[in-house]
């Protein structure tokens, strides 16, 4: 039987016309959360991505700002600027679009944000309360997957799950949320070496290499739960995951789409962090 497909489009819009009510009653309160965006550069995708979050935010009630600069910026120009929205009371959240330019130092940039005011849990304030279990800012993207998990009701505790990819914003934190849910982990990189191996012994496999088609149908073990969450540009301009969806749907139990899958749920993610800043200040005042 083919998988059944995580439909994290649906997912994010329910979740968005949520917080969209959240928005409303902190607005009535007198509190609009504030988004502020920081684009250094002219990559066309970090362009796209950063138009979608600010439509997401836009639509349910957050008011964006977008900070650009051309790719020949210096750091100090970014951290100044930085260092002003960290002290502005209508910014709730700051996020830095990645890649920054060549030039700049982009861990002292991230590091530059309030960790209060880091809407994507990359400071290493928040990516350190993550380790240790303490309340902070989670990643987006890991946070979204967590999330399609627990709505398909896909069981973690004491089950294997393999997550390929380790970099700091996705892979490893994604480690760590599996791994507070009792899951078994097992984290896979390019020096892997017996990928296969390790992935068909998974109950929940997460691709996120950014390699089109890493995952075949031999790798995944029948009925495992697939998430792929890399975005691949083809020669032919189509977007892909790391996932041979076609084939990897009829061994799977569940699977994400790409597009569809994982992207709206970062961005729905993206809108939670950024709203519970608002209403956290606003607790506080
Ligand atoms: P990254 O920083 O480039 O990390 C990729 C990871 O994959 C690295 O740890 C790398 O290993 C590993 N890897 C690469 N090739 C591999 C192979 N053949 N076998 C096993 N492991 C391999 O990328 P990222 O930022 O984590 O993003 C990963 C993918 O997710 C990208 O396609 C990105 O576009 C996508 N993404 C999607 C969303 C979304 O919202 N859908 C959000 C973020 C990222 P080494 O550490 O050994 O180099």
């Amino acid at each position: 039987m083919a998988a059944q497909i995580l439909d994290g489009k649906s997912l994010a819009a329910a979740l968005r016309a949520a917080l969209k009510q959240k928005v409303d009653v902190l607005v009535q309160r007198g509190v609009r959360p504030g988004l502020a965006v920081i684009l250094a550069g002219d990559e066309a995708a970090s362009r796209v991505y950063v138009r979608n979050k600010t439509l997401a935010a836009e639509q349910v009630g957050v008011r964006s700002q977008l900070h650009e600069f051309k790719s020949d910026v210096v750091e100090s120009t970014l951290l100044q600027k930085i260092s002003a929205l960290n002290a502005d009371p209508a910014i709730h959240s700051i996020l830095v679009q990645l890649p920054l330019p060549r030039q700049i130092n982009a861990a002292r940039v991230l590091e530059a944000v309030a960790p209060a005011k880091d809407v994507d849990g990359f400071h290493a304030a928040n990516l350190g309360a993550l380790l240790a279990g303490r309340p902070g800012a989670v990643p987006c993207t890991p946070a979204g997957v967590m999330r399609l998990l627990e709505h398909a009701g896909v069981a973690l505790a004491g089950r294997h799950a393999v997550v390929i990819g380790r970099s700091n914003i996705v892979g490893k934190p994604l480690a760590l949320l599996l791994l507070q849910k009792d899951a078994t982990v097992t984290i896979c990189h390019s020096k892997s070496g017996n990928l296969s191996e390790i992935a068909c012994r998974a109950d929940v496999l997460v691709a996120a290499a950014g390699r089109a088609k890493l995952v075949t149908a031999p790798m995944v073990k029948p009925g495992a739960c697939v998430i792929d969450v890399g975005v691949n540009r083809l020669a032919d301009g189509k977007l892909a995951g790391d996932v041979d969806f076609d084939a990897v749907r009829q061994v799977a139990g569940w699977i994400t789409p790409v597009p569809g899958g994982v992207g709206p749920m970062t961005i729905a993610m993206l809108l939670e962090n950024c709203v519970r800043a608002a209403a956290r200040e606003e607790s506080a005042s």
